[in-house]
């Protein structure tokens, strides 16, 4: 699908009067709509919910519009647990899927009330510990092992992941163990949480996914007598960043789980389960742009754009060799008869927003909109090279600009340097 930036080449000029590139911009119409369109492809379930990805977009402000729309946070730190409740988001509101946790984390976590999802059969006696008890409403995650995939195709299968080599999660027999452990132990209400693939492009992941867990719903409920209360889909629902991809079709999604629900938990008396989801590139990728300036041309054994961002403001094109559609503002219709290398600053060759990509020609001011960056973008950011973070900033519904973090200063930079100052 066409990819068309959210601003304007003349918007932008008006925004660097006062805040200088690069930065992140978000869309909150956007956010707000797409909000919108998941609360109604999860209508037919009473208690869905949304708990957004914090880790995904940890900007406040974001926060809050998506906690007007419904959602509550998925936290894995304290620091976005702190975030969480500075804006007042507690309790039910808050999932805590975390994995490797520190006991305080753990302790804070269930003194805001947060909903802790737990990573592992051993974590029963560390959260006993760590909480002075065993939270009444509890959750477990579940690992299946092995290779999850997705419709063959000829070019393989459309969504393929390892769970087995993943981290996370519980065996199905350490599951079965933990949730009648639990419940000895005191826990009234219990949920199951599964992560199995990322950034699928496909209407079909969250259905099969969800008849992986409806299935094991049934037979926790047959083996322990456990009646899970909800089931948490997580993330993984992924966005189309390259323009030959369909992006996914939420409602179609949330049709798929509810036949699902309906063929499984339903005949099996378990039809009050309530669906959570816990999205974060799906809330947002789509929804933000890094916006940058092309400031070198190069012409060596290859044709270089060289800009001011760099993979310190957006590192999935350098570590997964992501690709980020790129517009250059202004020039939306001109033909790509040019092929460029747009790169950042950073001493790592792998610093490339773009790899013989096809634009039209370049010229030094030129603005460049690199898409989808909502998601996982300012959040990975990083002081490689001593590198700073830019700005984030927020286009209202109503057209203004706000600032939602300002870019780091080289004092911000220096300001954990005990002693710096007497040194030099
Ligand atoms: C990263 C993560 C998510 C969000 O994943 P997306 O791919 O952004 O949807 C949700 N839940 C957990 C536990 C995660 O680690």
């Amino acid at each position: 699908m066409e990819k068309i930036p959210f601003v304007t080449k003349e918007q932008v000029e008006e925004i660097v009067k006062k805040y200088p590139t690069p930065f992140h911009i978000y869309d909150e119409k956007g956010i707000r709509e797409n909000a919108r369109k998941l609360k109604q492809a999860f209508s037919w379930n009473k208690g869905f919910k949304e708990y957004f990805a914090v880790k995904a977009t940890p900007n406040p402000s974001i926060i809050k519009i998506l906690h007007e729309e419904g959602c509550g946070t998925d936290c894995s730190s304290m620091a976005e647990l702190v975030l969480s409740d500075k804006l007042g988001i507690r309790g039910n509101d808050i999932m805590f899927s975390s994995n490797d946790t520190p006991d305080e984390e753990f302790a804070f976590a269930d003194k805001i009330g947060a909903t802790i999802n737990l990573d592992d059969i051993t974590h029963i006696p560390f959260v006993k510990k760590a909480c002075g008890k065993i939270p009444k409403r509890i959750s477990c995650r579940f690992n299946p092992g092995g290779v999850f995939t997705l419709g063959e195709s000829k070019e393989g299968f459309q969504v393929m992941d390892n769970p087995g080599d993943a981290k996370y999660g519980m065996t199905k027999d350490q599951l079965l163990e933990a949730y009648a452990t639990l419940k000895n132990e005191g826990a009234e209400e219990f949920g199951m949480h599964a992560f199995l693939a990322s950034n699928t492009i496909s209407n079909d992941y969250y259905p099969a996914l969800a008849k992986i867990l409806f299935s094991l719903a049934v037979e926790i409920k047959e083996k322990t007598g456990v009646q899970l209360s909800f089931i948490n889909l997580s993330g993984g629902v992924g966005i189309a960043y390259s323009p030959d991809k369909e992006p996914n079709d939420i409602l179609k999604i949330g049709e798929g789980v509810k036949k699902v629900y309906e063929e499984v938990l339903v005949p099996a008396g378990m039809g009050d389960v309530e669906i959570y989801t816990e999205l974060g590139r799906f809330m947002l990728a789509p929804y933000g742009h890094l916006i940058t300036k092309a400031i070198h041309e190069k012409h060596t054994y290859k044709e270089y754009i060289g800009v001011d961002a760099c993979a310190s403001n957006l590192m999935r094109p350098a570590i997964y060799g992501a690709y980020h559609h790129i517009t250059v503002l202004g020039k939306e219709n001109a033909p790509l008869d040019h092929v460029y290398d747009v790169t950042g600053s950073l001493c790592e060759n792998c610093d490339k927003f773009a790899v013989d990509r096809k634009l039209p020609e370049i010229e030094i001011g030129d603005y460049l909109a690199i898409h989808d960056t909502g998601a996982h973008g300012f959040a990975m950011g990083y002081n490689y090279n001593g590198r700073l973070w830019s700005a984030e900033l927020l286009l209202r519904e109503d057209g203004e600009v706000t600032l939602i973090r300002r870019a780091q200063t080289i004092d911000d930079y220096f300001a954990t340097l005990e002693g710096f100052w007497d040194v030099v």
